[in-house]
């Protein structure tokens, strides 16, 4: 069953709330007409709150860049899942390459996160993807198949759809060097037929495609068969680009 195309824009650690705002006016008018695609944002936790309001009756959902698994407590610096829901987030990346290298975070963790974010109704974006010297040493496969049924060993197999992927190669993240059209649908087919293995759901599961998306290459990237959307960084940045990445889903 063909699913809706996800396009989350990641903004890192950019944006000031008046920057926030004013690339949100800038993008809502330009995705105002784009049916048929789910567009998101991840602004940084400080801009949240004001994203959401400037985005409300809109299109475009406004998700976090990351959460804590546990609901309160003493975690100095971290964001719990009620309180992201308390300010009207509708979903979370979890586990982008940037959390696993600078922050430490590993595969259990991200197991305890996933049914967190689930249970309390949060679409989350699970990030999963080889380093350069793992492609070259052919380690692509197993690395994600570890990465997926570590990620996926408290979700309920009726749930994987629920759940979306981005396949990113760390290799491709703001370097300007996507991914052939041919690796990427290998690398989503491959992480979709591992999901298949325990769910019947994963042809619902959404896999999107990470790493030095652009306006120029989006469109091509989204048409293939194993690819249901985009995360976008760098290119997200920009009211244009995000928007055409956007339309690119559509072609
Ligand atoms: C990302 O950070 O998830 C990402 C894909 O970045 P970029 O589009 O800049 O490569």
């Amino acid at each position: 069953m063909p699913c809706v195309p996800l396009v989350a824009g990641n903004w890192k650690m950019n944006k000031t709330v008046a920057e926030a705002e004013q690339l949100i006016q800038a993008l809502l008018p330009r995705v105002a007409s784009l049916d048929g695609v789910e567009i998101a944002i991840c602004p940084p936790f400080t801009a949240l709150r004001a994203m959401i309001d400037s985005a409300f009756g809109s299109r475009v959902a406004v998700f976090a860049q990351n959460m804590h698994e546990a609901d309160h407590g003493a975690f100095t610096g971290e964001i719990s899942v009620p309180m992201l829901r308390d300010v009207g987030v509708s979903g979370v990346i979890i586990g982008h390459s940037e959390r696993r290298a600078y922050f430490g975070e590993t595969d259990e963790r991200l197991a305890s996160k996933l049914p967190v974010a689930l249970d309390a109704g949060l679409q989350p974006i699970l990030c999963v993807g080889e380093s350069e010297s793992q492609r070259l040493a052919g380690e692509t496969e197993s690395l994600l198949r570890r990465q997926l049924e570590a990620a996926f060993a408290n979700v309920e197999p009726e749930r994987y759809a629920d759940v979306a992927i981005a396949y990113e190669p760390i290799w491709a993240i703001g370097t300007g060097r996507v991914a052939t059209l041919e690796q990427a649908q290998e690398a989503c087919a491959f992480a979709r037929s591992v999901l298949a293995e325990s769910s019947e759901e994963a042809e619902r599961t959404r896999i999107l495609y990470g790493g030095s998306v652009t306006a120029e290459n989006a469109a091509e990237l989204l048409a293939l068969p194993d690819v249901d959307g985009a995360l976008v960084g760098g290119a997200s940045l920009s009211a244009e680009s995000f928007a055409a990445i956007c339309a690119g889903a559509l072609l």
